[in-house]
């Protein structure tokens, strides 16, 4: 007998039911188990719980019951951060609409043309699923009343204090009539979401999809431990070898991702970079790009990549180790979508044994060390794909001209199995002499710093009003280590030392040749050992 909650335990309308089975859902997820009964009994609920976990019929389901398509006024608002998951909401509430096409579902987003914003007000739409920004708008050029609304979502609240919507969300929900009923989703329930649930919300139920429900036994977790300026050799190894479909890469900082974007781009992948500071165009772009398949290789940052869903995703590699052990169990939700499998594989590096622990401790898992991928790695994989696509070809048929024209050329005098190598050998040397980029190495061998460190000279000092804190920030921001693996600093009035772990040097280096520091170009140098001081 099955005990588990389903969907006709909800009592939902028959249009409803049909679009859920439509939709292709059998059973109700966690979250959408635990929040579905409350809401519809009406309470205010703030629920927690992983990206890809339903969230957004967890509210849609109920919501949309509560909707009186008679009443042509806008009756539930859904508030999120962005332009994309606007769209994706929407989607998936027209998906629930399906059998109920009297009801109307509008998203009004920044970017999208105001006027047929306007005339889809005016006509009554029941549900503005919408950014808190152009929400503002509409109420502050009164094209949008929020009188007859008694419901309220907050989706991704924490990613839309993050992005400073903060006040806008207070206005807004100020507009909204008191007796209304509020629900707050989000992956992450810090402080600030606490205050905002316990000021704005009734008494709300706090719900929450522990990570042990949230394993995904389809995801293949593995880390592989790398020294920083092996990660993109690395990173392009494990590509070549599996061949993945689309992958996501996450970096720590927006800076990384775009130089990492970089230096795969110029190796002949087709990857482009997604963060949080680029123009909404340029997200669509890319994430249009991506879904296509036309760009393969997605290199991310947590916010840029948050809520995202794409479900083709068959790789998530941490390039950078998380900083925070949610962001682990989001980035490698990335992938294993939709019931697919995936793989989620974590570049750990000497000094992240210590968070590589913590992850596994908090989100419960055991991730095991795969060994690093060798280059013979890569040619046996290419080998196994030149002869699989040899069969395919000879099973394909149509060979009889290219027989008789090999017979005829060779005369006989070379042998099949010769030539046969003599192929896969050209084909195999085409493959692997992909443009790889030159690396930069620099010998570090004596800077006069402590062991295992290595003195940069900096062309900026005291005269430039630069401060420890500003090289550490720089830095640290810049490259993404952390701020106290740097070493000693040392301010003179016109330039400055600083001392980097050696593993890092090279790509501080390298990264910090093109940077400022308090708008000043670093004019980084190794240390000339001993002279220096
Ligand atoms: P979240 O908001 O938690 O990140 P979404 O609401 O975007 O997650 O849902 C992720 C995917 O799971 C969507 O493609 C959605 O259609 C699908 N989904 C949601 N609920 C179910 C369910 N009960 N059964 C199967 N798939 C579901
Ligand atoms: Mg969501």
């Amino acid at each position: 007998m099955n005990t588990r909650i389903q969907f006709s335990d909800f009592h939902l309308s028959k249009e409803l039911g049909k679009a859920i089975e439509d939709m292709g859902f059998e059973e109700p997820s966690p979250i959408q188990a635990l929040a579905i009964p409350l809401i519809q009994a009406g309470r205010d609920v703030t629920a927690q719980a992983q990206t890809g976990t339903g969230k957004t019929a967890a509210f849609g389901i109920p919501v949309i019951g509560k909707i009186d398509p008679a009443k042509r006024v806008v009756q539930a608002i859904v508030l999120c951060p962005t332009r994309e998951l606007c769209i994706q909401i929407a989607e998936e509430f027209s998906h629930l609409l399906a059998h109920l096409p009297k009801v109307f579902v509008l998203p009004v987003y920044g970017g999208q043309p105001i006027d047929r914003q306007l005339r889809a007000l005016h006509s009554g739409v029941h549900i503005v699923i919408g950014t808190p920004g152009r929400v503002m708008d509409h109420l502050d050029r009164r094209t949008l009343s929020l009188h007859d609304v008694h419901t309220v979502v907050l989706d991704e609240a924490d990613q839309m204090l993050d992005m400073g919507f903060r006040d806008d969300i207070e206005l807004i929900l100020k507009k909204v009539p008191q007796d209304r009923q509020t629900l707050l989703f989000s992956a992450t329930l810090p402080q600030p979401i606490i205050d905002i649930s316990k000021r704005f919300m009734n008494k709300p139920e706090f719900v929450k999809v522990q990570y042990a429900e949230l394993t995904v036994p389809k995801i293949e977790q593995s880390y592989i431990e790398v020294k920083e300026r092996e990660k993109i050799d690395i990173l392009c190894r494990l590509i070549d070898i599996a061949d993945p479909h689309l992958t996501i890469i996450f970096c720590n900082t927006k800076r990384r991702a775009e130089e990492l974007a970089g230096k795969i781009k110029a190796r002949g992948y087709r990857a482009e970079e997604l963060h949080g500071d680029m123009k909404q165009s340029q997200r669509d772009r890319v994430m249009g790009g991506f879904r296509k398949g036309s760009i393969e290789i997605l290199i991310a940052t947590d916010v840029a990549a948050r809520g995202i869903d794409v479900d083709d995703v068959d790789m998530v590699i941490n390039f950078d180790i998380p900083q925070d052990v949610e962001y682990y169990v989001h980035r490698i939700g990335r992938t294993g979508r939709a019931g697919k499998s995936g793989k989620a594989i974590t570049f750990v590096s000497p000094k992240d044994f210590n968070k590589l622990r913590e992850i596994q401790h908090y989100a419960k898992v055991q991730i095991p060390r795969m060994p690093v991928p060798s280059q013979s790695d890569v040619a046996e994989t290419r080998t196994k794909a030149v002869l699989e696509a040899v069969r395919e070809t000879i099973q394909a048929g149509g060979l009889e001209t290219f027989i008789r024209v090999i017979e005829k050329e060779t005369e006989g005098d070379l042998n099949t199995v010769d030539i046969a190598a003599a192929l896969l050998k050209m084909q195999m040397e085409e493959r692997l002499e992909a443009p790889a980029e030159k690396r930069e190495e620099v010998d570090f061998a004596d800077t006069g710093a402590e062991a295992g460190m290595v003195r940069f000279f900096l062309a900026v000092g005291r005269q430039h009003k630069v401060a420890p804190k500003d090289i550490v920030g720089a830095i640290a921001g810049e490259t993404g280590i952390p701020g106290k693996a740097i070493g000693a600093i040392r301010i003179l009035d016109s330039y400055s030392f600083v001392e980097i772990p050696k593993e890092n040097a090279n790509e501080v280096y390298t990264i910090m040749k093109e940077r400022t520091i308090r708008n000043q170009p670093t004019g980084i140098e190794p240390a000339a050992g001993k002279r220096a001081y």
